[in-house]
């Protein structure tokens, strides 16, 4: 077989149980970070997600929308690998990683707040932040960096708080923050892996209209350097911040495009109509 980089290629090797050779043979990088092809996720008999075909583009903020049950918490689960897929594809920077597990995919730079870092109520702010960038998967990414002293590590977490609004609140207990601003710190821990592609699901859920406008800016600042997939429900939020959506309806992609074109799309009002929910 001719040594090409291609995904047929790639196919081949994996249809032929071939998994160690296929992901030796990385596509090239190019504007796409994340590629799924047809991922379907059963449980028993049922299929929670079906044929989802997502192309992510570098650097920008793509979201996902669509009525309660649709699949989206379950694509998130299956991006970081906590949910293995029945079938389908998933690729990140060209590389196959279909069947990596949570942590390989999450040193490779794919980290979702906010489960992954868990709060500590009972450290400082602080504490938490240095904690967050102590952690074994940042640790591999910047294991061969020389600025890992601890006054380097003390300059980095008064950069992540200042970014995330929380420098006053530096020596506060965790546990005694207003929800807003925990939600700011679940974000410094989110940083502080330093994560190429960070999935958040929900990020304004439970939060109050300040709070919300906040959380907002933060992601815009955030999302400079960065790839944001977010599942969101406040449209009007999306609307400022999303490059390109998804919308998902049982299980299966129902449009994507700009707000604009979503928002017109016949197909997605009447999901969204027919789900008193959202
Ligand atoms: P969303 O996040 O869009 O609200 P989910 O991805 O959480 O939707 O769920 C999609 C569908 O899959 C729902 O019908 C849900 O009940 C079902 N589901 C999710 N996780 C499981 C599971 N572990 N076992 C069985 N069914 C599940
Ligand atoms: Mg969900």
């Amino acid at each position: 077989m001719a040594a090409t980089n291609d995904s047929g290629d790639q196919h081949l090797l994996l249809r032929a149980g071939r998994y160690e050779d296929a992901l030796l043979k990385p596509v090239p990088r190019d504007d796409n970070i994340l590629e799924a092809r047809n991922l379907t996720k059963c449980f028993g008999s049922f299929a929670a997600v079906t044929d989802v075909n997502l192309t992510v583009k570098r650097h920008s903020i793509h979201a996902m929308i669509g009525p309660n049950g649709a699949g989206k918490t379950t694509t998130f689960n299956l991006i970081t690998k906590f949910l293995k897929p029945t079938s389908g594809l998933l690729r990140f920077n060209g590389e196959d990683v279909t069947q990596l597990s949570a942590p390989a995919v999450a040193r490779k730079g794919i980290v979702r707040s906010f489960q992954i870092s868990a709060i500590f109520p009972r450290m400082t702010v602080a504490e938490n932040v240095r904690l967050a960038l102590l952690r074994p998967a940042r640790l591999a990414q910047r294991f061969w960096r020389s600025e890992r002293g601890l006054s380097a590590l003390d300059g980095q977490i008064d950069e992540l708080l200042k970014k995330v609004g929380l420098r006053q609140q530096r020596n506060s207990c965790a546990g005694s923050l207003a929800y807003g601003h925990r939600r700011a710190l679940e974000f410094a821990t989110t940083l502080a892996l330093d994560p190429e592609l960070m999935l958040l699901d929900e990020p304004t859920s439970g939060l109050g209209h300040e709070d919300v406008d906040r959380i907002t800016d933060l992601i815009r600042v955030v999302s400079a350097d960065r790839t944001i997939i977010m599942v969101e429900h406040n449209l009007s939020l999306v609307s400022r911040l999303a490059d390109q959506i998804t919308v998902l309806a049982r299980g299966r992609v129902l449009a994507e495009g700009p707000y604009e074109t979503v928002s017109s799309d016949r197909r997605v009002i009447e999901a969204y109509i027919g789900d008193a929910d959202d």
